[in-house]
């Protein structure tokens, strides 16, 4: 129901309501409860959560989509990205804000601490639905994997229990996918601050993460092609710097084998 339908309802109730000398004091009391609750409706109706939504698709939609009708007409019939990104979650992080990528451009993951877990059709079938869509249908040229500066979801697998206990439901399991970069820090870097060892862990997650990618058939297959190419991003917002690496396996391309 829209926003006057609300409006136009309420002001039939309250009609009723002013007119109530000749109502039962039960038909004035639903009437009131029912009032009440529309009232209810309309506030949420043009909540500040709505407008802000609203307002943005808005701005979006003159902006940006009706300034590129051949670019959104084009993409209305299809994609075909470049770029396969993982990201964090992280409201700081966004991949379109930092790098600059516009509609069409890049193929997005975003999860906790911008993980790639290893090949595994049952656990992680999410990510591998992504990654296989991504290398095998839209036959991206490149994945990057971007870490970033104080990151929560390093934090929490730096601060994981020795003992493999755990006190969530999803996050810690989720986490120790880089496990091996938490051990790589502790035994290389155990004496520094624990804030400086995330900071070691945020870069060394991404190189688990990008070992991780090479465990799906068709990343090595097309990496080894020499068709597919994989980096390591890290973005630090603390110093406002982003640094990326490239990747060589050192893989013999396939069809010259
Ligand atoms: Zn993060």
């Amino acid at each position: 129901m829209g926003k006057d339908s609300y409006e136009e309802v309420i002001a039939g109730l309250q009609k009723l309501l002013s007119e109530s000398a000749s109502l039962k004091p039960e038909a004035v009391q639903k009437i009131e409860q029912i009032t009440s609750e529309l009232k209810g409706a309309v506030a949420e109706a043009v909540s500040p959560t709505v407008e802000k939504i609203k307002t943005g698709f808005e701005t979006f939609k003159k902006n940006i989509y009706e300034k590129k009708p051949e670019v959104f007409g084009e993409l209305a019939e299809g994609q075909s990205p470049k770029f396969m990104v993982f990201a964090c979650s992280d409201s700081r992080v966004c991949p379109s804000h930092i790098l600059g990528f516009q509609p069409g451009e890049a193929f997005m993951v975003r999860n906790i601490a911008n993980m790639v877990p290893p090949y595994d059709q049952v656990k992680y079938a999410g990510m591998g639905a992504a990654i296989e869509y991504a290398v095998l249908h839209l036959k991206v040229e490149n994945i990057i994997v971007v870490g970033h500066s104080r990151c929560g979801g390093i934090k929490g697998l730096m601060s994981l229990n020795d003992d493999g206990s755990t006190t969530t439901d999803f996050i810690e399991d989720w986490v120790k996918i880089c496990l091996p970069a938490k051990n790589k820090v502790r035994s290389q870097y155990g004496s520094l601050p624990a804030a400086e060892q995330c900071s070691k862990c945020e870069v060394e997650a991404v190189n688990v993460s990008l070992g991780n990618l090479i465990t799906y058939p068709f990343v090595r297959e097309g990496v080894a092609n020499g068709t597919l190419a994989l980096y390591g991003g890290y973005y630090n917002f603390v110093d406002g710097s982003f640094q990326t690496w490239g990747v060589n396996y050192g893989f013999t391309p396939i069809n010259k084998i």
